[in-house]
């Protein structure tokens, strides 16, 4: 009895050291892998087709069941051991047109996308002065007096960054701008693009989606645009400014989560999670957003799928529906996986481009994070170093966290992902097919040695609670 109790303390108590984790055969597994990634394209031809056959793929517009069936017979004819649809609802739109158009104290046209779930003008447009404020703050510490009967302009710019940090601040303009605007009585929301590009490209994006966000049309337009119309509201002289947007609003939409299993040889019912966004947005052709991240998880299934063996846990590839609208689909999977999270031993997204991937970052138990510095030591051949303890997966296991679940992210280089982000020049020849492949081996390693890991990663209670008292500390 002694002995037992002895053993099970020191089975919790002892983490092993990190070159002891892995057996000797699963890294030479994991470092096949990672040669035979780098010396394929990553999974090029996978986005070449996707981005060609199907193009933009907007969730629940014509090309969405296209994509879902394209997926799902990709899959299907690679040989996983099974594929299925999960379904998605959720409300969505669509555009027919934008035009924006100074008027006075000079007349050009702009270059501009509506943003999505706004509503259309007037048949014609709508005109009336422009209102400049530095950024959502700003706007929202203005009296009403100033914005009633305006078209507001937020002109904050996006910082261009590695890790993408720029964009969080200034994408509130984009979020929630609209709804603000219309509480003070504003005519309509135009912003600078939520990008870092000095091309003429305006990047579209979503609001935040409720009953509020659809009251005032709203457009993002390019930087070279928007820096114009700065220059020219600095004149002095009152500018204004003709909006016209038509679109539709469509209540609920019904797509799919396309799912496909390598099924594990020990424990099945345990699940690494590898995920990527099949939906973009309707303009460009989804080749950064998300094609590289469906052909990255896709490649590095198919080179674990192409072992001798089959791994110990089950590896899912998940294509996520309806992420650019509102991460519909993550919150989809989350929510037939409630009663699950115990078995979904670590979720991980490709989802910011095509760029090299530089950290590994990852949300686990403490008993679980020299399982991750092990992982690392396997990716360092591949220019990957260790990161810090916070992760969230990507956005579409977002949803996931407050069931607890263990997360890693493979953190890429995004200096440029939001030159193209949400614009026509979201296009294939962005992609670097050996970026892509650094990509892929990273994603083999990571799931293969998920999936052999001999320790559990917390996912459920354990890291909830572990969150919580660090939380309190
Ligand atoms: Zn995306």
């Amino acid at each position: 009895m002694r002995f037992w109790i002895l053993l099970c303390l020191s089975a919790l108590l002892t983490v092993p050291a990190v070159a002891d984790i892995f057996s000797a055969d699963d890294l030479a597994v994991a470092r096949e892998l990672r040669e035979q990634a780098l010396a394929g394209d990553g999974g090029y031809e996978i986005v070449a087709d996707l981005t060609t056959r199907i193009g933009p793929r907007l969730a629940g517009s014509e090309a969405d069941p296209r994509a879902v069936a394209w997926a799902e017979r990709l899959l299907t004819e690679m040989g996983f051991d099974r594929v299925w649809l999960e379904p998605a609802t959720f409300p969505t739109w669509h555009r027919n047109l934008e035009r924006a158009q100074i008027t006075e104290p000079v007349a050009f046209d702009m270059v501009t996308l509506a943003l999505g779930f706004s509503p259309a003008t007037p048949a014609g447009g709508l005109e009336g002065e422009v209102v400049m404020f530095d950024d959502l703050a700003a706007l929202e510490a203005a009296e009403p007096a100033e914005v009633k009967g305006r078209i507001v302009f937020i002109r904050n710019r996006m910082r261009a960054a590695r890790d993408g940090s720029g964009y969080g601040p200034a994408v509130q303009a984009r979020s929630i701008g609209a709804r603000v605007a219309a509480s003070k009585g504003g005519l309509a929301l135009m912003i600078r693009s939520i990008g870092t590009s000095s091309n003429r490209f305006a990047h579209t994006g979503t609001q935040r989606f409720d009953a509020d966000t659809r009251a005032l049309p709203a457009v993002a337009i390019s930087n070279p645009d928007a820096d114009r119309l700065e220059r020219l509201i600095a004149m002095g002289e009152p500018v204004r400014a003709e909006i016209e947007v038509d679109a539709e609003f469509i209540e609920a939409y019904t797509s799919h989560n396309v799912i496909a299993e390598i099924t594990g040889s020990k424990y099945p019912e345990q699940i690494v999670a590898l995920g990527a966004h099949l939906d973009s947005w309707d303009v460009g052709t989804g080749a950064l957003d998300d094609g590289a991240g469906i052909a990255i998880v896709t490649e590095a299934g198919r080179l674990i799928l192409d072992l001798e063996q089959r791994p110990d846990r089950s590896i899912q590839i998940i294509y996520f529906a309806a992420e650019e609208i509102g991460l519909w689909g993550g919150r989809a999977w989350a929510e037939a996986n409630a009663d699950n999270f115990h078995n979904i031993q670590v979720g991980a997204e490709s989802d910011f481009g095509a760029g090299p991937i530089y950290e590994i970052a990852a949300r686990v138990s403490d008993q679980a994070w020299p399982v991750i510095k092990a992982i690392q030591a396997e990716l360092a051949p591949l220019g990957i170093e260790l990161g810090d303890r916070r992760a969230s997966g990507g956005p579409d296991f977002i949803p996931a966290a407050p069931y607890g679940m263990a997360a890693i992210d493979l953190r890429q280089d995004g200096l440029h992902y939001f030159d193209y982000h949400h614009t026509e020049n979201d296009t294939l020849d962005k992609i670097n097919p050996e970026e892509l492949a650094q990509n892929a081996a990273a994603y083999a390693v990571l799931a293969w040695l998920s999936a052999q890991s001999p320790i559990d990663f917390g996912s459920g209670e354990t890291l909830l609670d572990e969150e919580a008292a660090r939380a309190a500390e």
